[in-house]
């Protein structure tokens, strides 16, 4: 047996049989070479790409496999692959020749002028930089999961967990990755156990179809356990699920305080995520990242916008359910939206300051919101990543303008949605007295509020030690902001992972705040403290 010890990243204790993904392998190199190599390269990786898709599509839901049909009839088209051999005779590169190919391609659809069309040329950059990425040798391989497995890799993406059959995701192990990456963030809303920090001895191929027993609480990994430890862990494992059903009278009950009930809420991935949530007693669901939506196997398209959005209103079942507007950038890139490369990328182009880059993205995220409000229900929809009264001010235009042209053209019969910001920068907790005005609710991001207090990277394990949402800088945002929420009559909650800590919870608590949004499987352990905490009141 071998025993590595990481860092806790998702809690949780599963024993299973290894699948290493290693991604470190590159693929061919962009090296430009005799026309005919060239040529050669690029129909193999034209071959692998199609093998990908087809895999993809064995793994994806109707909607995605006509995306993904779509994608694979391109890589047919005849003067598609004309214009690409023709600019690899002209003496480019494979790969520069698909991306010369790919915006001559774009810009005569876009020329058509038919909006069908134009909307297709998200499908085309998005194939065709599918196959630029195997001759970079950048592999987009999603993981596809066969049976149970603890998975063992580098790095998981958000992307990875956002295609990822979940009934045979039984753990992540990983080198890099830390607490607070959006990755582990999405495997503790999943309920995934995770250990991240490991040496990267553990990618070794050996080990895969080893057993293993992992303990994301104490960031523990043990490859070919003894019968003894197996046996450890499977008590402990039949022991948690005993300690749910037991706690599991408690899902229905009302947290009542000295003033306003408390609300518990989940941080939510999807409907099915959200459908849970609900049968786990969440009173609403305070966090979906629409940005999600990008990191699946295909870019979404307004229609399947929409209907992500009406499912999530439909299965909230009349709860309140909080969208937030796509928060792109930082530690969830995407493709051509976010900037190539920004030296400081927590600090750059990311979540609503990419409203001006990008409107018409934002305005098509901002219909596909009115519309799924109008037709499904109401919703609430929060902007992320918010330091400049402006930047709430511009986009509300932006939403206004929206908003009245679907009216006019009875696209819309209502407007349904209440508006809020994010509170994740020590900028916006200041001036949240004028903030305040804009908008009918404050949802306070404490991992990025955190992380831009302190001037700690939250993906950083090293500066973990300065990481602290207790710090009292923190905390003294999070008073102020309370407190100007309070003077202007609008709701504020706590929707970052701190909130998910029992401990913290009764902080958050005593500062005033009566929601907290978390992982689902938080939701009953802090609620159990909260009802210990007012236990006069219950
Ligand atoms: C936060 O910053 O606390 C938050 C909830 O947003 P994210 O973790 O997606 O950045
Ligand atoms: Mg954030």
């Amino acid at each position: 047996m071998i025993k590595y010890i990481g860092n806790a990243a998702s809690g949780g204790l599963a024993v299973g049989k290894i699948k290493v993904i290693n991604r470190r392998i590159a693929g061919f190199k962009r090296v430009v070479l005799a026309t005919h190599r060239e040529k050669a390269l690029y129909e193999a990786a034209l071959i692998l790409a199609k093998d990908e898709i087809r895999r993809l599509m064995r793994n994806s839901e109707r909607e995605h496999q006509d995306i993904l049909m779509f994608q694979l009839v391109m890589l047919d088209d005849n003067g598609l692959n004309v214009m690409i051999q023709n600019h690899i005779s002209e003496g480019n590169g494979a790969a520069r020749s698909v991306e010369l190919a790919m915006e001559e391609y774009c810009d005569r659809l876009k020329n058509t002028g038919d909006a069908y069309l134009t909307e297709r040329t998200s499908d085309i950059r998005d194939v065709l930089g599918r196959v630029v990425d195997i001759l970079d040798g950048r592999s987009r391989e999603r993981f596809v999961l066969t049976e149970p497995s603890i998975i063992v890799a580098d790095e998981i993406l958000p992307s990875d967990l956002a295609s990822i059959d979940r009934q045979y995701a039984m753990g992540f192990i990983t080198v890099g990755g830390s607490y607070q990456s959006h990755a582990n963030i999405i495997a503790r809303t999943m309920g995934i156990p995770s250990v991240c920090g490991l040496d990267s001895e553990i990618l070794n191929p050996l080990n895969n179809g080893r057993t293993v027993c992992i303990d994301g609480y104490a960031g523990e990994v043990y490859i070919n356990p003894g019968e003894g430890t197996v046996g450890l862990f499977n008590h402990r494992i039949r022991q948690e699920q005993r300690a749910k059903v037991s706690l599991q009278s408690l899902k229905e009950k009302d947290i009542h305080t000295e003033g306003e009930d408390m609300q518990i809420w989940a941080n939510c991935n999807d409907p099915k995520d959200i459908a849970l949530a609900v049968e786990n007693g969440a009173k609403g669901i305070g966090l979906v990242r629409s940005e999600i939506l990008f990191m699946k196997s295909s870019l979404p398209t307004p229609e399947s916008q929409y209907q992500f959005y009406c499912d999530c209103i439909r299965a909230a079942a009349g709860r309140p359910v909080t969208i937030r507007t796509f928060d792109i950038g930082a530690d969830k890139p995407v493709g051509d939206i976010s900037p190539d490369k920004e030296p400081n990328p927590a600090l750059g182009m990311r979540g609503i300051r990419l409203q001006y880059r990008h409107r018409e993205l934002f305005a098509q995220q901002l219909r596909a919101l009115y519309r799924a409000a109008d037709t499904a229900g109401d919703i609430n929809v929060m902007l992320p990543m918010v330091s400049l009264e402006k930047d709430v001010t511009d986009y509300m235009e932006m939403a206004r303008q929206v908003k009245e042209e679907m009216l006019s053209a009875g696209e819309i019969k209502a407007d349904r949605i209440t508006w809020g910001v994010m509170i994740e920068t020590p900028a916006a907790a200041l001036i949240s007295d004028r903030l305040a005005q804009h908008v009918k609710f404050f949802s306070i991001g404490t991992n990025d509020l955190t992380q831009y207090t302190l001037a700690a990277d939250r993906m950083n394990m090293e500066t973990s030690a300065y990481y602290d949402p207790m710090h009292p800088a923190v905390l003294k945002l999070i008073e102020i902001t309370v407190e100007n929420a309070k003077k202007a009559g609008i709701k504020v909650s706590v929707c970052g992972e701190s909130a998910a800590d029992a401990a913290n919870a009764r902080v958050y608590a005593d500062l005033g705040i009566r929601c907290l949004s978390m992982a689902q499987n938080a939701m009953i352990p802090v609620k159990q403290q909260l009802l210990e905490k007012y236990a006069q009141n219950n």
